[in-house]
């Protein structure tokens, strides 16, 4: 390529990337996970997905051991071999057949970001560890669509380096909305499966939606979740009998043993099924109270009831994720924690103190009688719109800005964790 060339194609690639993000800024962003049918894959095939991961982890634990002595970027990513222990930690060299040259990349990219994100942890004061070699690989990033895979209709997709396309279900969430592009995609090893998780892009909807009225809601431990209008909503996941039985046989096996191993894989399955349900459970509930035009809730903190004696019904509770997605929400009114939505009465805006755990109703001396929950998540409205009480009982600007703005901070430094922190290398 002529020097000529090569800047008409460097301008090219930067015009289409401004043209992007032109683009995206009237989109929303939203990831959909298919899940890859491993039962209409040939024998062949199955080795090749398995293998994809196993290469991955090889290139990973070389690339940190070389790291660590040397500058990340002289790391030649065109590399066949990678050195590695076997089982009795004897070094060996083992080919990579199964990576295709872009998934090393993105391997390697990988590693770099995790550097970076460390040191920039680093500077801001946080305490680091290092990055730590891995037992397992989890995801692979596939960079281009139309590249690295691509969707050839609703139940196939095809992944660069394996050759017929695979058989996938859940396509159809996305696959018929009109105007949808794609972005980039994860291949997941996960312990129910392999799955792609795809990045897409579509137009916001116009504003002309009509709404349900208001609503406030109140996160209780014992029905989880009351509205104002009456409504009881259970968040409770329970465990399955499977997941107890499994914890009962790992307890007998000996500690080491691949028996133990088996049911310990078992276990992680499991755990992501109940997962899978907290989460569907939760993503119901949101879009039903996101039905109405404004929801507002107190920020509560689940995290005292789990340390707490609540423990288990918590751990299993959907409440959390509901909780995180109704506060990023832009129609979503957070009261702070110091509000007192229990105690106060709506009629007379006297603060009632002596009410304890246990009383499920509300009474007031003016007269005032409510069920405890359905009152405290009528009190949200209330409160929100300093309108509580006729003696005027006034928070200044309820309005949960800073929770939203101090939870948002949160999220950002979980997200720095899980591509950062040592411990979350240490899985399995
Ligand atoms: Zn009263």
């Amino acid at each position: 390529m002529t020097e000529e060339k090569r800047l008409a194609k460097n301008n090219r690639i930067r015009e289409k990337g401004k043209e992007t993000r032109l683009r995206r800024q009237s989109q929303i962003c939203r990831v959909f996970r298919v899940k890859i049918d491993f039962s209409h894959l040939n024998e062949f095939e199955k080795t090749q997905l398995k293998m994809i991961f196993v290469e991955a982890k090889w290139l990973y634990n070389d690339v940190l051991t070389f790291s660590n002595s040397n500058e990340i970027n002289e790391y030649d990513y065109k590399i066949t071999t990678v050195h590695g222990l076997d089982k009795d930690k004897q070094p060996v060299i083992r080919e990579l057949e199964y990576l295709s040259s872009q998934m090393k990349q993105s391997v390697i990219q990988g590693i770099k970001h995790n550097i970076k994100s460390l040191s920039v942890m680093k500077k801001h004061g946080r305490k680091i560890g290092s990055l730590k070699y891995k037992s397992n690989y989890e995801s692979i990033n596939l960079q281009q669509y139309g590249n690295t895979y691509k969707f050839c209709d609703k139940k196939h997709v095809k992944i660069q380096g394996i050759k017929r396309p695979i058989k996938i279900e859940g396509a159809e969430q996305f696959f018929d909305i009109s105007g949808i592009e794609f972005a980039n995609a994860k291949l997941l090893n996960l312990p129910d499966g392999y799955y792609v998780a795809v990045t897409t892009f579509q137009h916001k909807g116009g504003g002309t939606k009509k709404y349900k009225p208001e609503i406030g809601i109140d996160m209780g431990i014992k029905t989880s979740i009351t509205t104002s209008e009456g409504k009881k909503i259970k968040v409770f996941v329970g465990e399955t009998k499977r997941l107890k039985k499994i914890q009962r046989r790992i307890a007998k096996r000996k500690k080491g043993s691949s028996n133990r191993y088996k049911m310990r894989k078992l276990l992680r399955k499991e755990y992501q099924k109940l997962d899978n349900r907290k989460k569907d459970k939760a993503n119901k509930i949101v879009n039903e109270l996101l039905k109405h035009e404004k929801v507002y809730m107190q920020d509560e903190n689940l995290s005292g009831w789990q340390k707490g004696f609540f423990g288990k019904t918590v751990q299993h509770s959907a409440l959390g994720i509901v909780k995180a997605k109704l506060i990023k929400h832009e129609r979503v009114v957070v009261l702070p924690k110091n509000i007192a939505t229990t105690k106060t009465c709506p009629k007379c805006g006297k603060i009632n103190k002596d009410i304890t755990l246990s009383d499920r109703i509300f009474e007031c001396q003016c007269g005032y009688k409510e069920d405890r929950d359905i009152h405290a998540a009528k009190n949200m409205i209330l409160l929100s719109k300093n309108t509580c009480g006729t003696q005027g009982i006034f928070y200044p600007n309820a309005f949960g800005e800073d929770v939203r703005r101090e939870h948002k901070q949160k999220c950002c430094n979980a997200d720095l964790d899980e591509l950062g922190s040592p411990n979350s290398y240490e899985r399995g």
